[in-house]
């Protein structure tokens, strides 16, 4: 693909919604009210939006490689406290996937030093994992990552602060089937 597909694609995705709703445009630039908050990877294949078929307006979206919660982070400090505190949304989404670059990264040891400190992040998350019993697959390293963010996140000082006690709930897209898997923190 190359950049003249966007102009395109762009003109068909105006065209549609213009058709479906004269009045779309106008009400998106009256402002927004979206119910979620949603924290996910940065990979191509998973636009939160397009994923779960939810509409413009409704998911104010932070995404970072391999959907992180990280304290320091003032990108995610800053979308985190404006959706809670301005937008007052009603529920916190966590979206992981399969098939997961960072965490493939991250547990494979690979290092690069424009990524090192990011995939200590990653690392540190995916090393929670119970490995007792079994030698998890990356699956399980995704599925458990996401459990991991979920604490992180009730724990993130502006959770805490003016998190409401908003329900957090964290997904796992599998690329493979479109199937979305409700994960919860247990
Ligand atoms: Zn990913």
């Amino acid at each position: 693909m190359d950049i003249q597909h966007i102009e395109a694609s762009h003109q068909q995705f105006m065209t549609k919604m213009k058709q479906e709703d004269p009045g779309f445009f106008k009400k998106l630039g009256e402002g927004q009210e979206p119910s979620f908050f949603v924290l996910s990877c940065c990979d191509s294949r998973t636009c939160p939006s397009t994923i779960t078929g939810m509409p413009l307006g409704t998911m104010f979206t932070h995404r970072n490689i391999a959907n992180q919660v990280v304290e320091e982070d003032d990108g995610l400090r800053a979308s985190l406290h404006f959706a809670l505190d301005v937008l007052k949304v009603k529920y916190i989404l966590i979206i992981g996937h399969t098939n997961c670059g960072g965490i493939l990264a991250a547990s494979t040891g690979v290092r690069h030093e424009a990524m090192n400190n990011w995939l200590d992040h990653v690392k540190e998350s995916i090393d929670s994992f119970d490995k007792t019993n079994l030698s998890p697959t990356l699956e399980d390293l995704e599925r458990h990552n996401v459990k991991q963010q979920i604490i992180d996140l009730k724990n993130h000082p502006v959770y805490k602060k003016v998190g409401r006690g908003i329900p957090v709930v964290g997904m796992l897209f599998h690329l493979e089937s479109g199937e979305l898997e409700w994960i919860n923190d247990n």
